[in-house]
């Protein structure tokens, strides 16, 4: 596919360079989904090309190319190999952006060099108490003088038995008070050769990881030096959710080559199998598929770099990356579910990848936080980034046609605060919207006063049962409130809430 018109031509080079490598190694890769065998030395092969540097900076070691090129290389690896691919993208993710962000300068100098290079690697958070929850990680870190000794157990992680380094969250602290404020939790980063007591519990065989491994790790006093500890104690937890955003657009880059390698495999393929005299791909629900696929891949390729590159310009891309891996895990999932309906019976086969990639659309629901997890954040951040979006819209009757209309500008001339003004505006609120409370700050838009004096005036109305109001639970006051029925009536006659359309009064059986 074309390159973008903002990438560089080094990054334009590299995209190049990486689709050329990924085909040289795709017999190799490919028979090791059949041997179930980790491809070690196809993981040394592009450790030598530097790849894994993509987003690291050429001092230590890297390549220098940013989110966007490492992005292309979790894009252009699971075009061909979705297997090696997991591994690629789980070590970029596996505490990389943690080491930039958040270590010092000899932790990136021991640390960087080596992942550039290829150094296998995992990330390390999950347990059987902390999936979703991550917060709730029970693997201990003890202090003891400058080492930490750490026991517990991890699951789900993704290059068990084979990592080389680790990067590790533990639980400094018990204390309900710090683990109220998320301080309970520590990051660890430590290269297996030196330490001991790490070990294999089992290897898991989980859907579409065919080549990789994804076990349970012991840890049984494995002692770290406190060198090894990045960013300050107690600090974990916010440096595993600093790591997400970077984390989440590279899984979501994935998904753009499993939409291309569908496209690759089934217009081929169905213009090469005849039924009923003709190809497949003559068939209009396999040109439907073909288009909706093609649908998804636009608008991946689409987000996801432009999330890259806002990430390389340094913008807060929080609301970006929850979108892209919420939506781009669904996408998968469906453009999955019709490549393989169109080649049928390959599509559900080993001999084709196709197989492959519908399995591994479903684990993207869950692995790198699950769609519901991602959803969470993105709710929470609508209300915390996207304040001016949500503003409540005014609204008023309309003078000629007599229906609510939407006034964007505010109240000409507000009232004093009394019962019977108080009275008058959530009347009017009846009209404009129906069924709605009002909340301390919309009435405060008409009637001049501030907010305790609304909701003492509110506390009045409902004694008199003009008003019912919605009380607070902290607070135990009213923050929102709506005419009562004995309210209405009380404002204005019937008739003053009445609206019909012209053609509904003028038919005669109407009453
Ligand atoms: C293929 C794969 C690779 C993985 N690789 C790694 C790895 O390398 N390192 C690592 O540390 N972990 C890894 N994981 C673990 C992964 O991060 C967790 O599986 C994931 O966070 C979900 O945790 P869980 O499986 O315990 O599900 P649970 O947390 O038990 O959740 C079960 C369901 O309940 C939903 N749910 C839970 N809580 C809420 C809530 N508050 N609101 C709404 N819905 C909720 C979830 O969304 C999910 O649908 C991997 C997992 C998979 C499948």
């Amino acid at each position: 596919m074309k390159p973008f018109w903002w990438w560089t031509q080094e990054q334009i080079d590299f995209y190049n360079e990486l689709g050329d490598f990924f085909k040289s190694i795709a017999p190799e890769e490919y028979r090791t989904r059949y041997t179930r065998e980790f491809p070690f030395e196809l993981f040394e092969k592009i450790g030598e090309k530097g790849y894994l540097g993509a987003a690291i900076d050429k001092e230590y070691g890297g390549l220098g190319l940013g989110c966007t090129g490492s992005c292309m290389l979790a894009e252009q690896a699971h075009f061909i190999s979705p297997g090696l691919g997991r591994v690629l993208v789980g070590n970029m993710n596996g505490g990389l952006r943690q080491i930039i962000e958040e270590g010092n300068e000899a932790q990136k100098k021991k640390f960087l060099p080596g992942i550039a290079a290829g150094e296998t690697g995992a990330v390390v958070i999950t347990e059987v108490s902390a999936g979703t929850d991550a917060a709730g990680v029970a693997l201990t870190a003890e202090k003891q003088g400058s080492k930490y000794i750490l026991n517990g157990r991890k699951r789900f992680i993704v290059g068990a038995g084979v990592a080389d380094r680790f990067f590790i969250y533990a639980r400094t602290s018990n204390d309900p008070e710090m683990i109220k404020k998320h301080k309970h939790l520590t990051a660890f980063i430590v290269k297996r050769s030196e330490v001991s007591g790490i070990t294999t519990e089992k290897i898991n065989e989980i859907l579409a990881f065919e080549n990789v491994q994804n076990g349970s790790l012991i840890f049984d006093n494995v002692e770290i030096d406190e060198a090894d500890r990045i960013g300050e104690e107690g600090q974990g937890f916010k440096i595993m959710m600093n790591g997400l955003n970077f984390e989440r657009t590279n899984i979501s880059a994935t998904t753009i080559g499993w939409h291309r390698a569908m496209l690759n495999y089934i217009i081929p393929y169905s213009e090469r199998r005849i039924q009923f005299g003709r190809p497949t791909l003559d068939q209009k629900p396999n040109q439907d598929k073909i288009a909706h696929i093609m649908e998804r891949l636009l608008l991946l390729r689409d987000s996801v770099y432009v999330t890259a590159k806002k990430w390389d310009l340094e913008e807060n891309i929080i609301i970006d990356a929850s979108v892209l891996k919420a939506v781009s895990a669904a996408m998968a999932l469906e453009s999955a579910m019709e490549a393989t309906q169109v080649m049928g019976g390959d599509g559900i086969n080993d001999f084709y990848p196709i197989k492959n990639l519908f399995e591994v659309a479903k684990t993207e629901h869950i692995a790198g936080g699950t769609v519901e997890a991602c959803e969470m954040t993105l709710y929470k951040q609508i209300f915390k980034q996207m304040p001016e979006d949500i503003q409540w819209i005014r609204r008023e009757i309309d003078p000629v046609c007599g229906a609510p209309v939407p006034v964007y500008t505010p109240v000409e001339k507000k009232e004093a605060l009394s019962a019977d003004t108080l009275l008058d505006v959530l009347a009017e609120n009846y009209r404009v919207n129906q069924g709605l409370d009002m909340t301390i700050a919309d009435i405060q838009d008409y009637i001049d006063a501030d907010a305790d004096a609304v909701v003492a005036a509110i506390e009045g109305l409902v004694a008199d049962g003009l008003a019912v109001a919605h009380v607070n639970k902290k607070t135990g006051k009213p923050d929102m409130a709506r005419a009562s029925y004995a309210g209405l009536s009380k404002a204005h006659p019937n008739e003053y809430y009445q609206y019909w359309k012209e053609h509904i009064d003028k038919d005669p059986r109407r009453h």
